[in-house]
């Protein structure tokens, strides 16, 4: 008996030769290649998109984009104009050839810009705009970014931001692949850094930036969690501005909130990056200090004290100062497991340092079988 693929092989090959030379007749063979490009690409953005969604800090989900660019074109200038969601000052990150520059967009270029896409959010090219805007609306100062494709920043609530994509380092114009997938990304990278916006703001304070009561307990929380499990050790200090009413009656509460913005970016600088600094309501400040022995912890509230002490700030001609108290506790889960009895303590230690003449720290002490609470008074008498 005939083997049947010996039989059919020869016509199977002539038919499938046929079918390969109508479809490339008819434009179908390319179209399929297109399609599967297409498909590549696409695969290729929801990958990146998915990247760039898992991030929740704003430079980071930027560093992702610049790298992805990297692997495509360098474009000679690169702005990312963003609307804070509390308002204030238009947060720039603008980049020469990918590496980050302190140059910034004069802000009236924003404004402009944005008006384009307030009805219609498709990204425009920097011709486009300027047959609609007329020559004379962008100076020599903005051309010089050679800008070359300005896309929308949409989210909910509508447009809060503007990417300015400058011409390629190396010339020549954006393919139509490379224009598709740096529209298609930023449409992600909008809704992702309107995400992480939102966030930030949910977790600090509007007055100083600083983190907010509520994210500082959970950190807190986090901190004797872990000190559960691994007995590692933190600590907690609490601080408050001596006599702040009288200082704002002396220089008004503009002045006290000059203050305060200073003070919390001094208590930063005194911190390590990875301990936790909050407002932790009105002129009350609260530091959470991670891996740290008794020591550490007094080490820092001093030198959280001294360097308020030596801070001054100018305002209206006037060179003003002011002092803080300090209560500090260390956590330890071993103690008892809820964080409401070490802030009480360290609010105990806060107020013997009041007691005691203030700008100085206290450090609370559990007492032997916990019974007994010593309060050690350290540093110096008020100045
Ligand atoms: P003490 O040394 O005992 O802490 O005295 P104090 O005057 O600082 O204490 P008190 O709690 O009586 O007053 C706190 C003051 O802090 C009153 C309030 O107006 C001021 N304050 C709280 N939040 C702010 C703020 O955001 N800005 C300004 N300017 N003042 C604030
Ligand atoms: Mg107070
Ligand atoms: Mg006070």
């Amino acid at each position: 008996m005939a083997d049947r693929s010996d039989l059919g092989a020869p016509s199977d090959a002539a038919g499938a030769l046929d079918l390969f030379k109508a479809l490339e007749a008819s434009g179908a063979r390319s179209t399929l290649e297109t399609l599967r490009r297409e498909n590549r690409e696409l695969d290729i953005l929801m990958n990146d998109a998915s990247s760039l969604l898992t991030r929740s800090e704003v430079s980071d989900m930027l560093d992702f984009v610049i790298s992805r660019l990297l692997d495509r074109f360098v474009p000679a200038f690169l702005a990312f104009l963003i609307e804070p969601p509390r308002g204030g000052r238009l947060r720039q990150y603008c980049y020469r050839a990918l590496h980050p520059t302190e140059e910034e967009v004069p802000v009236r270029y924003y404004r402009i810009l944005k008006g384009y896409f307030l009805e219609d959010s498709a990204a425009k090219t920097f011709s486009e705009i300027q047959a609609l805007a007329g020559t004379d609306a962008f100076d020599r100062d903005f051309r010089s970014y050679e800008p070359d494709l300005i896309l929308p920043m949409r989210g909910i609530g509508g447009v809060y931001g503007i990417i300015l994509l400058g011409g390629k380092i190396a010339g020549g114009e954006y393919s139509a692949s490379e224009r598709m997938y740096v529209e298609r990304l930023s449409r992600f990278l909008s809704i992702g850094i309107q995400n992480g916006l939102h966030h930030e703001s949910s977790v600090t304070d509007a007055k100083t930036g600083l983190f907010n009561h509520g994210y500082f307990m959970r950190r807190v929380e986090d901190e004797l969690a872990r000190s559960a499990r691994h007995g590692s050790r933190g600590g907690l200090i609490l601080a408050d501005v001596d006599h702040f009413k009288r200082f704002n009656d002396n220089y008004g509460h503009l002045a006290g909130d000059e203050v305060l913005q200073v003070l919390a970016r001094v208590l930063r600088a005194a911190t390590r990056s990875e301990d936790t600094v909050a407002r932790f309501g009105g002129e009350e400040f609260s530091a959470l200090i991670v891996e740290c022995d008794e020591t550490h912890l007094v080490e820092v509230a001093e030198r959280i004290r001294a360097a308020v002490q030596g801070m001054r700030v100018r305002y209206k001609g006037e060179e003003l100062s002011i002092t803080i108290s300090l209560g500090a506790r260390m956590l330890d889960a071993r103690e008892r497991p809820d964080a409401g009895g070490f802030f009480e303590d360290a609010d105990k230690a806060l107020y013997a340092s009041k007691a005691a003449g203030r700008n100085r720290v206290t450090l609370f002490r559990a007492g032997l079988l916990g019974r007994a609470s010593i309060l050690r008074l350290l540093s110096v008498a008020a100045p």
